[in-house]
């Protein structure tokens, strides 16, 4: 994040487009339907590929079975008042200069743009890794997860060899930050109980945890670290750290040291970078792709273009560090948007991005979990507990944003 200047830009008039209805760019459009009551004549338009929001912090659940996907998929049409005008279609790319996005369904010119597009999975350039394995950022990457573990657990049923059958009925995931701790205790717990239903032993099914750091949850405090070790190994989750996967081959994948990890299904969670669709495009990118942006959001030399989520590259002053690209800070990023295209529409000075970090809570399985909250550690049934209520506070807020408005609907 870079200093500038704190004053809005002069010739703020014109549509606000918000590129992306995940939880940046939804939460700026429920934030400015509600500031904008009295302004009729500016026009928002709220643009995504799909007509739901996708409640991403979910998905674990979906992947291994114990929610539907459906149920993680909310329409927009229910959370957006008739002041927005939303617009279904795939982003395509950007003419900074005519203030155009380039999208499936024509040019949209804007006077204000806000981009929050989100994240794509990294395989850093892993030979195979893209083709032999699942991701998990979509309702349907899960519903494909747990349709591939119950396929490799039919298969596993099926075989005569006992190695065979060991390896088939191995899922294995690539990453140990948050999204793998969460998919790999989730499954962890359910396969046990699927597998008599495929007619194995319960301890047949396996789930390995790759990473190649030294620790699961980098970056996360040494208590959380070895509560979630503790509950995993409890679990039976197989964790394997310091281990680097040079490629994903046929077999499994292959690791630095030659080791091979087998398994019937292979999931990548190991992390995230731009879409490509920014990275061919002029804006200013930093790591894994991510746009730099001034203390206001704004894109460095397009102050009329403001980054929220993912796709913002924020550095947090206090720490030094690039936030992480958690929902948390999405939120909070998009809140400051919505609040900072107001300013400029009502010629008040800008705001500058403060993150006020709430805490970090993983899920650990289906009944326990890991929590850092105001430098307390907690592990077990209180910190999953903690998680839903989370996702519940989330899928609320979004309803009373919606509420917040009633007359424009
Ligand atoms: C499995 C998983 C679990 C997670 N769990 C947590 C958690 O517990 N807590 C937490 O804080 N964070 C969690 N995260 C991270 C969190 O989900 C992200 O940080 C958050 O979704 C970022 O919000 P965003 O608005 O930037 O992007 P997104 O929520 O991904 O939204 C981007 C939107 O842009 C749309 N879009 C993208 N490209 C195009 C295009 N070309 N055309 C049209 N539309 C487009 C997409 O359809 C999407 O609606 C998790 C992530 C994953 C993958």
């Amino acid at each position: 994040m870079e200093n500038a200047a704190d004053t809005s830009t002069a010739g703020s008039s014109g549509p606000i487009v918000v590129a992306g209805a995940g939880y940046a760019g939804l939460h700026v459009a429920l934030r400015l339907t509600a500031r904008l009551r009295n302004r009729p004549a500016v026009e928002l338009t709220l643009v995504d590929r799909h007509d739901y929001h996708q409640v991403i912090t979910e998905l674990p659940r979906v992947a291994s079975g114990t929610r539907a996907a459906d149920a993680v998929r909310i329409p927009l049409q229910d959370m957006l008042a008739r002041r927005v005008r939303f617009e279904q279609t795939e982003i395509n790319g950007f003419d900074l200069a005519g203030r155009r996005l380039l999208t499936g369904a024509g040019p949209i010119g804007w006077g204000r743009l806000v981009l929050a597009l989100g994240s794509r999975p990294n395989d850093f350039a892993i030979p195979g890794l893209a083709q032999r394995t699942l991701s998990l950022y979509s309702a349907s990457d899960a519903e494909r997860v747990w349709a591939a573990v119950g396929k490799t657990l039919t298969a596993a049923a099926a075989a005569t060899d006992p190695e065979r059958q060991r390896c088939l009925a191995t899922v294995v995931v690539g990453g140990g930050g948050a999204t793998g701790v969460e998919l790999a205790g989730e499954l962890a717990e359910i396969l046990p109980g699927m597998a008599s239903g495929h007619g194995l032993a319960p301890n047949r099914p396996a789930v390995v945890l790759v990473e190649a750091g030294p620790t699961i949850l980098a970056g996360s405090s040494p208590q959380l670290i070895g509560k979630a070790t503790t509950v995993l190994a409890d679990l039976g989750v197989q964790v394997r750290t310091n281990a680097m996967i040079a490629a994903a081959t046929e077999e499994g994948f292959r690791l630095k040291d030659g080791q091979l990890v087998e398994g019937g299904v292979f999931v990548w969670a190991g992390g995230v970078k731009a879409p490509e669709l920014v990275a061919d495009s002029a804006l200013p990118t930093g790591h894994n792709g991510r746009v730099k942006v001034d203390q206001h959001l704004r894109v460095l030399d397009h102050p009329e273009v403001y980054v929220a989520g993912d796709l913002a590259s924020v550095t947090d002053p206090r720490t030094g560090h690039v936030l992480p690209p958690l929902a948390q800070v999405a939120l909070e990023e998009g809140e400051t948007v919505a609040r900072n295209l107001d300013a400029e529409l009502e010629d008040r000075p800008l705001e500058a991005f403060t993150f006020h970090d709430k805490g970090f809570v993983v899920s650990v399985g289906t009944r326990r979990g890991v929590a850092d909250i105001a430098g307390f550690t907690s592990g077990g049934r209180l910190a999953h507990v903690l998680k839903d209520a989370i996702e519940w506070e989330y899928r609320q807020s979004v309803k009373h944003l919606r509420g917040w408005d009633p007359v424009a609907r």
